[in-house]
């Protein structure tokens, strides 16, 4: 059985038939849509260019399963192994895949989140009503909270040319995920593209007319601004409350497992038929001092399933690690913007290539010494010759790549807003072409 009929679940359930699974499968999910791609939403759906409902995921293979579209699990007991429905019905399972995934987390004030045309960005009909609001084109849209949903949403807003304020309470756009460094050009790309960007200042309070439609903000530096469409983008929360008494390492944090998908239970031991995927899933990575790591982009989902699903029916000499480096992508203000690696990890940043005026470069993110994270604005085409050296934990500053060097290599400080706390670094290779075949070495220390 899988919940979460979204990336992780559906790409779950063509890796158990790939494997050769012929038993009953089931596919829960409480959205009454057949899997869908979200990337898109906040991209080319916004823009007008995909109607909300062509961005089915493709099907990769026939499934033969059992859908349950349109009914949420409301719990799990481990002892019968049965899934509980919300309409009251109970499914059996011998083997349980979670992939409940995660939500956009709602403006904390439910009368204010009740106005008209104020948004979340998660599903396909969040982006549908956004994308009508938008194409009724709006006096000014504000944008509550600069991470990459709300950055690429300011950036749609400009490709149409409606006026759109960004308040953003860290110093910077992305400022969470790339670092201050990152963030000052991010926040120089927005305003070079009309953003009215605020950072460092809240929203304390959303205000709607007679009639309900939101109309302003308050901020926490005593401004106001008008708007009559708000989108509040303010990261996620995991789909974990139908776990609550299950017995499962489930929190706010996600559902903890281990690197091959297999769900911990609250004393941390693995479970035997209780596997996990995509964005809930939170897994110690090998090449990140055994952190666990949530990861929520795209690859993690597909990559994650398929190591669960091949696990759930494979003996345990055969089982899979996932150890995705993890990695994801942006389009925002004409610059396709990628990463791999974790750059939150490091410390350091140093520009490698290109340069930051053109808004063509790479950097890479050290921490002690190793290189843990690149990033690149334009310059894609280079993140598999850093991928290659956070794999093998390569020296920082890393060794250039011999071509479009900027005048200054000086590492400097990465400046994210909490830095991590310290621990042992180990010197691990990841072989192989085939991320799913792939294997971690402990090699000596160069
Ligand atoms: C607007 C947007 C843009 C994005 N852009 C990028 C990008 O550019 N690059 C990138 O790498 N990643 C991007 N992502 C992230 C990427 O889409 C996610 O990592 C991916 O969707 C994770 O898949 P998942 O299956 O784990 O979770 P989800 O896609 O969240 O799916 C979980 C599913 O489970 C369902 N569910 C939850 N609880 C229950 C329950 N109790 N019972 C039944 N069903 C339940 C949910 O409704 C949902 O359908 C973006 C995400 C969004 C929202």
């Amino acid at each position: 059985m899988i919940v979460g009929a979204s990336l992780a679940g559906l790409r779950g359930a063509e890796a158990l038939r790939a494997e050769g699974f012929t038993g009953p499968l089931t596919i829960i999910g409480d959205e009454p849509y057949e899997p869908y791609d979200r990337p898109p939403l906040s991209k080319q759906v916004l823009k007008g260019w995909v109607p909300a409902d062509h961005t089915a995921l493709p099907r990769l293979r026939a499934l033969d399963a059992q859908w349950r579209l349109g009914v949420a699990a409301t719990g799990l007991d481990r002892a019968t192994k049965h899934v509980l429905l919300a309409d009251g019905e109970q499914v059996p399972y011998d083997r349980l895949l979670i992939a409940t995934g995660t939500r956009a987390r709602p403006w904390p004030n439910p009368a204010e989140a009740a106005l008209e045309a104020v948004y979340t960005l998660r599903s396909r009909d969040d982006a549908a009503g956004l994308q009508q609001a938008l194409a009724a084109r709006p006096s000014r849209v504000l944008v509550i909270g600069a991470g990459f949903i709300g950055s690429e949403a300011a950036s749609v807003c400009r490709d149409l040319d409606i006026p759109v304020t960004v308040a953003e309470r860290g110093s910077a756009p992305l400022v969470g995920a790339l670092g201050g460094v990152i963030g000052e050009i991010a926040a120089q790309m927005q305003r070079d593209h009309g953003v009215d960007l605020r950072c460092g200042v809240g929203v304390s309070s959303l205000e709607g007319d007679a009639g309900g439609h939101v109309r302003r903000a308050h901020l926490s530096d005593g401004t106001t601004v008008e708007a009559d469409v708000v989108l509040a983008s303010l990261g996620s929360i995991r789909n974990v409350e139908w776990l609550e008494g299950s017995g499962l390492a489930a929190g706010f944090w996600g559902v903890g497992c281990d690197a091959g998908g297999r769900a911990f239970d609250i004393n941390g031991v693995a479970t035997d038929s209780v596997y996990v995927a995509g964005d809930v899933a939170r897994a110690p990575h090998v090449l990140y001092e055994y952190q666990f790591l949530a990861m929520e982009h795209w690859d993690n989902a597909v990559l994650g399933a398929q190591a669960a699903a091949h696990n759930m029916v494979n003996l345990e000499p055969h089982y899979r690690p996932n150890l995705l480096l993890p990695g994801f992508w942006s389009g925002q203000f004409g610059v396709n913007i990628k990463s791999v690696g974790v750059p939150p990890f490091g410390d350091e940043i140093v520009f490698t290539q290109g340069s930051v005026k053109d808004r063509r470069f790479a950097a890479a993110y050290g921490r002690r010494g190793r290189i843990v994270a690149a990033v690149t604005f334009n310059h894609g085409r280079w993140l598999e010759y850093y991928g290659r050296l956070i794999q093998e934990s390569a020296p920082f500053p890393p060794p250039p790549p011999g071509w479009d060097r900027p005048d200054d290599m000086q590492p400097m400080p990465a400046d994210f807003p909490e830095p991590g706390v310290p621990t042992a670094v180990p010197d691990v290779v990841l072989t192989g072409h085939d991320p799913n075949e792939r294997r971690a070495e402990f090699r000596p220390r160069r």
